[in-house]
């Protein structure tokens, strides 16, 4: 008998209606004699809604409280969850996070799960019950109630997986499964059968949403497989797994494009140690994280110092430089927010040469010119212009072979 956790997203437990179909399916799967845990985040918006209400007090809102109000969200669903499964003679018995005891550090609003106790929710499963288990909170070792961070059930779902050593994670969600990319941009996108923990994670900080990301870290590191699935159509979804269940592998995966990202350079600073971190110190000290670095030493010994921060971060990011220009006495500073971020994704790529001079070739038959590099092992990452973006991908798309 197999141990299945099954989580079910905002969209799928949204309404009434749509949370009697969830529990038509777990019916189903508890029929073929599944042992079942199924985890909930609350019904589409009501996080937002609650965090709304919160904000008509306080425009910064963060703390104790706000997690004791936005943990309601999921207790809703869990209730309703349970009922509609009694409603249809299938034991089942909810649970909070702090009922199942799911034990986490004291960060309010950004918990770490710590370790989590399932004798109870062990118990039930003996008894042939199908467990709920509210998404996304726990409680520290004090008792209050913590959240885990928006789409935070993923990891609660993956969390309780590790923890009862199931055979399987399954995150219905509202799209049926990953993509090689964006669907809304290149409408040849392919779902995958399987991608590997190090691509997914590439794939989601890249920008593609499907998962949260800590939530596949904290997969990678328990070896849970997990596999992401449409909540309202059958089908076998994308499994997330160890590159050793991966017959072999894909030479690209995926191809991602993220818009949220801005450019900035300071011009002209003296080419000497300590110029780098005397620029990136303060940026950092004000808590803004910088993804692509690029520095070029001109033929005149002075340097040009580029780096990429979230959009958000601009006009903070902006008024740092300025600042630091002037105790440089750097020719100038240069912002531009209209540039994209496009990347290859693939583990196949440790073991073949020459990908990156393809994405560059390709890109370069089409005109678009590349502004900055970036590369790991497992993936290569260019900035253009905003207007490429979507030509770009889907030439990439289109030269690693990814359509369907
Ligand atoms: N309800 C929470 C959120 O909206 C957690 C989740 O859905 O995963 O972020
Ligand atoms: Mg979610």
């Amino acid at each position: 008998m197999s141990l299945i956790v099954q989580k079910y997203g905002g969209t799928s437990v949204g309404t009434v209606e749509r949370i009697e179909a969830v529990a038509e399916k777990v019916k189903t799967a508890h029929a073929e004699g599944d042992r079942m845990v199924v985890v909930v985040s609350a019904m589409s918006g009501e996080t937002d809604r609650l965090l709304g209400l919160a904000r008509k007090i306080r425009k910064q809102v963060d703390g104790r409280e706000l997690d004791v109000l936005l943990s309601t969200g999921e207790q809703v669903t869990i209730a309703l969850l349970a009922m509609a499964l009694e409603a249809r003679g299938v034991p089942a018995r909810s649970y909070t996070g702090g009922q199942v005891r799911i034990l986490t550090d004291e960060a309010y609003n950004k918990a770490r799960i710590l370790e989590i106790d399932g004798t109870n929710v062990r118990a039930d499963l003996d008894a042939g019950r199908v467990v709920v288990v509210a998404g996304f909170q726990g409680v520290d070792g004090a008792g209050n109630i913590t959240t885990l961070g928006r789409g935070g059930s993923d990891t609660t779902a993956v969390a309780m997986a590790a923890a009862l050593d199931a055979d399987e994670c399954q995150i219905y969600t509202d799209v049926d499964g990953v993509y090689t990319t964006d669907p809304r941009i290149v409408h040849d996108a392919r779902r995958l059968d399987r991608i590997t923990y190090e691509e997914m994670l590439e794939m989601a900080s890249l920008g593609a949403k499907v998962l949260q990301i800590r939530s596949v870290e904290f997969a990678s590191k328990y070896k849970v497989s997990l596999r992401v699935l449409s909540s309202f159509e059958d089908g076998p979804g994308t499994l997330i797994t160890s590159e050793e269940n991966i017959m072999e592998a894909a030479l690209i995966s995926g191809v991602t494009l993220n818009r949220d990202e801005a450019k900035l350079t300071i011009l002209g600073v003296p080419d000497r140690p300590g110029i780098a971190s005397t620029i990136l110190g303060p940026v950092a000290a004000a808590n803004i994280e910088v993804d692509m670095i690029v520095q070029n030493v001109g033929a005149d010994g002075s340097a040009d110092f580029t780096f990429t921060v979230n959009r958000n971060d601009f006009e903070k990011a902006e008024g740092i430089l300025k600042r630091i220009a002037g105790e440089l006495k750097a020719r100038a500073v240069e912002g531009d927010k209209k540039i994209a971020k496009i990347s290859v994704v693939g583990v196949g790529m440790r073991s073949h040469a020459g990908i990156a001079s393809r994405m560059f070739k390709a890109l370069a038959d089409e005109n678009i010119n590349i502004q900055m590099i970036s590369t790991s092992e497992i993936k290569i990452s260019v900035v253009v212009d905003e207007k490429y973006s979507e030509l770009g991908v889907r030439t990439l798309h289109t030269e690693f072979g990814l359509a369907g």
